[in-house]
């Protein structure tokens, strides 16, 4: 099957993807389905989102050639999707807009979302600020506390920030009680997932929303180079920043794109969210894709020095592309994603996210491979204000 006509009817992405919930949500995920298929046809729909976009997001982001880092990669021509200038300072705005949007146009008050580094709780809560909505945030107890300036913000816009004590108190048991509470209060209440995971349709709606990253850089690019890319790169959590910067190029057999997971600290399980050399077939959260596991089966826990990049699963159409060939993974290392931080902050004047300095990072330690004459564009998902506290820390400043 073409890509561009994934996923199938059912929500699969080939064997990934799928809707593995309780019976209770079958009928809120039918319902959001048919919204959305509805919707994004609507021409007022388009209106009001590239509208808000626009005027509030901030669209279309720069695309930045990057000319004194790209010869520290060994040189070729490197342009920077600048996502990190969007309002609340990453790509998760788009999606969080968009889904908001429908929320509304269902005729749902309550927002419910999940948070791990808490830029997907805040995104969220931005856009119910924005449209009137109520907004309650999950969040693992262990991630409030590594995050709390960003559980302030939250609350700063309105948000309840609601703390999980179950499990490991991260990222994956704050997913967990957002599904329950979803169970109980599916009437009123629609719950915008953060990433290209979960049950069909969020994979696929997720990255309609932030499909513009790359729709937009194929015309950036266009106009400057008069050519299309010969590499696309960006970073893999859940895989919405890059879905969203590969998807319109797909269709172009010539570009050779790349997905750049979190190689934190080591080989082990349990150093690392590397799902593709580590991870095996699994079911979580309502999606069957790669999973890290232990040999019964359980979750197993995950370490990145970015805390967007460390959850235990990924995107069920990544999956996908990766076993059909299309998009190759790798992963970067804790240390090689902090060198490229530093890196890029000295010579470009841009301090990118975590997140995306593993994407950085990547093409520094193999760009040379990849030849002077090409074009090269990386996704800047998000900036890196937020983590300076951490990186303070960690050095000891
Ligand atoms: C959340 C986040 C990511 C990882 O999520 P994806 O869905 O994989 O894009 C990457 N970069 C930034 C800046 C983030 O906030």
């Amino acid at each position: 099957m073409k890509t561009a006509t994934m996923p199938d009817r059912l929500g699969y992405y080939g064997e990934f993807g799928g809707k593995y919930v309780p019976e209770t949500l079958m009928a809120a995920l039918d319902e959001f389905e048919s919204a959305y298929k509805k919707l994004r046809r609507d021409r007022e729909f388009r209106a009001e989102l590239d509208d808000v976009l626009r005027d509030f997001v901030g669209r279309p982001t720069a695309l930045t050639e990057a000319k004194r880092f790209a010869e520290l990669c060994g040189g070729m021509r490197l342009f920077l999707k600048r996502e990190d200038l969007n309002h609340t300072g990453a790509h998760k705005i788009n999606n969080a807009i968009g889904q908001s949007l429908i929320a509304r146009r269902m005729g749902k008050k309550r927002i419910i979302a999940e948070t791990g580094a808490g830029q997907h709780g805040v995104a969220t809560a931005t856009a119910c600020s924005l449209l009137g909505l109520e907004c309650v945030v999950y969040m693992g107890e262990v991630d409030m506390a590594r995050q709390e300036l960003n559980v302030f913000r939250m609350r700063l816009l309105g948000a309840q920030v609601v703390p999980v004590a179950s499990g490991s108190r991260t990222l994956k048991d704050a997913i967990n009680e957002a599904i329950r509470d979803w169970v109980t209060n599916v009437r009123t209440t629609h719950y915008i997932i953060g990433s290209v995971l979960g049950p069909h349709p969020y994979p696929l709606v997720v990255r309609d929303f932030q499909s513009v990253i790359g729709r937009e850089a194929l015309g950036q690019l266009k106009k400057r180079t008069g050519a299309l890319p010969d590499v696309a790169i960006a970073c893999v959590g859940g895989g919405s920043n890059a879905i969203g910067l590969f998807y319109e190029m797909l269709k172009h057999e010539s570009i050779r794109f790349i997905g750049v997971e979190a190689g934190g600290r080591g080989r082990n399980l349990g150093e690392h969210a590397a799902r593709f050399s580590g991870g095996a077939l699994g079911v979580l959260h309502g999606t069957r894709s790669m999973v890290l596991q232990d040999e019964f089966g359980q979750i197993a826990e995950t370490h990145s020095i970015s805390a967007g990049l460390d959850y235990p699963s990924i995107g069920p159409e990544h999956a996908y592309l990766q076993q059909i060939g299309r998009v190759e993974y790798y992963d970067c290392s804790d240390d090689l994603a902090l060198e490229a931080f530093h890196k890029l902050s000295e010579c470009e004047g841009i301090i990118p996210a975590l997140e995306s300095s593993h994407a950085l990072g990547w093409l520094l330690r193999n760009g040379a491979s990849i030849g002077r004459e090409k074009i090269v564009v990386v996704n800047l998902s998000g900036r890196g204000d937020k983590d300076v506290p951490q990186i303070a820390a960690l050095e000891g400043k």
